[in-house]
């Protein structure tokens, strides 16, 4: 399984077995709501300004603010997480992901080029190098009790440290999507979201591929059909999941599209 093997121990596993679906959906709530719907530039900043490493930019200002506030109180009061230790099964797998585990959708010899890939790229390494002297994030081999093999895991030593640091960079890149910053959006996505470490990345895939799991999951909707009963009443929706994905996405573009 995925967890058991990149995720580092039984303690981590167990958080994300029990609060991981559930924060990654706060997570995705909060990018999308209050991530990419808040926030203005400056009057004078054009809001193209940082060209090709806008989307990207954007993209990690949204999910920052969704890590930031992932770990605070009001999340508690509000209901809808139950437990002070929920955020650190979304703080470690964003992290993992990041760092290693999203390399098994690169090819071999490729670059990150998708602008929500290269945004967890650039949060999860810029992360590593902010607490490095700190050790807040790190790298370790351990080796596999059965093949002996040595494998890469990370490993998060402070969850506190790492909060105070996404809220270094979502500080940072509010101002740099606010002033329109181009030489330090690029200096960010050159340095941190596109460059693939190799020995990584092959460590990854080979791990990934004995898994024998897709890299991508999507889903397919039921067709639903009205039935109707003697009086022309709605008496049941009938759903069958008969129809392949191409033919899904084709009958929506064919009776939706604008
Ligand atoms: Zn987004």
């Amino acid at each position: 399984m995925f967890i058991e093997e990149f995720v580092i121990d039984a303690q981590t596993r167990e958080l994300i077995d029990t609060y991981g679906n559930l924060t990654d959906e706060l997570h995705t709530d909060l990018h999308e709501c209050l991530g990419h719907g808040s926030g203005k530039l400056l009057p004078e900043t054009d809001p193209d300004s940082l060209k090709n490493y806008g989307n990207t930019i954007e993209e990690a200002r949204a999910d920052l603010f969704g890590l930031y506030y992932m770990a605070d109180k009001k999340l508690l009061e509000l209901g809808l997480l139950q437990s002070e230790e929920a955020f650190k099964a979304q703080y470690y797998s964003y992290i993992m992901n990041g760092l290693m585990t999203q390399l098994a959708r690169i090819k071999p010899d490729k670059q990150i080029e998708e602008s929500h890939m290269q945004n967890r790229a650039l949060i999860a390494w810029w992360a590593y190098e902010l607490g490095k002297e700190e050790n807040v994030i790190e790298f370790v081999k351990l080796s596999d009790s059965v093949t002996n093999e040595l494998k890469t895991f990370v490993r998060i030593n402070d969850y506190t440290a790492l909060r105070r640091i996404f809220a270094q960079q979502l500080a940072e890149i509010q101002r740099i999507k606010g002033m329109g910053d181009f030489d330090k959006a690029r200096e960010l996505v050159e340095g941190y979201a596109i460059k693939v470490d190799k020995t990584l990345h092959t460590e990854v895939l080979q791990r990934y591929e004995r898994l024998n799991i897709a890299p991508y999951k999507g889903f397919i909707n039921p067709v639903m059909s009205l039935k109707y009963g003697s009086d022309n009443q709605i008496v049941d929706v009938k759903l069958d999941y008969n129809e392949t994905y191409t033919d899904q996405m084709m009958r929506y573009s064919k009776d939706y599209s604008l």
